[in-house]
């Protein structure tokens, strides 16, 4: 297919077309005017990363981000020790592939309390910093909706983020990811993207989109357009406030992966068109 006119800011995860594997994603991505991509870690398994990083470069895709570090919490020291092992093995990969930027799904553990989980987050975030400042990476946190606050992040608001970054001190190299997924319901959600953009650690932007009803909490969100997220409005604050990287197209969606994934990155460009850029 011929490629389509290139949209500076349009990004897709490789997650959104799960199927597809990382040169997939690379041939067809350009061909609906994506000129960024966003890489999950388990594209990327058994591959050497720097050579999959010249290879969406020479694909004309800058490399947004690396998805994903975090998951820092754990009941035993053992297993937090694991963790940030595994931050390290994360922020090597984004290196090796030229990311300038790890997106950390924080963690949770069911049961323990969510300021203890927080505590531990913060604990976990000092402990890989500075092995990310010195590699080059960034690193931003993404606040996840509540009903994820049992296993996945006690961090569930843009201001739980703002005040993580503030608790360690607002180092340059650590920011925050606004999904509108996960904050559109949130009454402070203007104010504290304002917050987040003056002290300068607004580092990315995700879209999709919130469908009624969702069967699914995790892989049934829906394309910008299909659900009742004022992504325009949100996009509205976000750049309002100065920022002006990619807009990133992040859908978790086993209906949609059931499809074609040619046929569905169609959808996703049109939806892109229509609703976000
Ligand atoms: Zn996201």
């Amino acid at each position: 297919m011929k490629p389509s006119t290139p949209l500076p800011r349009f990004c897709i995860h490789t997650m959104t077309t799960k199927p597809w594997s990382l040169e997939d994603c690379a041939k067809h991505y350009p061909t609906v005017g994506a000129t960024g991509i966003t890489v999950w870690r388990q594209h990327l398994q058994g591959q050497d990363p720097k050579k999959a990083g010249a290879m969406l470069r020479d694909a004309g895709l800058e490399i947004v981000s690396l998805c994903r570090g975090g998951f820092f919490p754990a009941p035993s020291p053992s297993r937090r020790q694991a963790a940030i092992e595994d931050n390290m093995r994360a922020i090597e990969e984004a290196q090796a592939l030229g990311a300038p930027l790890i997106v950390l799904v924080c963690g949770a553990v069911p049961g323990q309390p969510l300021e203890e989980s927080r505590k531990q987050i913060a604990d976990g975030i000092a402990a890989v910093l500075p092995f990310a400042t010195k590699a080059g990476v960034k690193l931003a946190i993404e606040p996840l909706h509540p009903m994820y606050a049992d296993d996945r992040s006690a961090i569930n608001t843009t201001k739980q983020a703002n005040d993580v970054c503030d608790a360690l001190g607002s180092p340059e190299g650590l920011g925050i990811a606004v999904d509108v997924y996960h904050v559109w319901w949130d009454d402070a959600l203007e104010a504290n993207i304002k917050v987040t953009a003056e002290k300068e650690r607004l580092f990315a932007f995700h879209v999709c989109d919130w469908k009624t009803p969702t069967t699914d909490i995790l892989n049934d969100r829906g394309l910008m357009g299909e659900g009742c997220i004022p992504i325009r409005k949100i996009k509205g604050w976000v750049e309002a406030s100065g920022f002006s990287g990619h807009n990133e197209v992040e859908i978790f969606s086993t209906r949609y992966w059931d499809m074609d994934q040619g046929e569905y990155l169609k959808l996703i460009a049109k939806a892109y068109q229509e609703h976000v850029a």
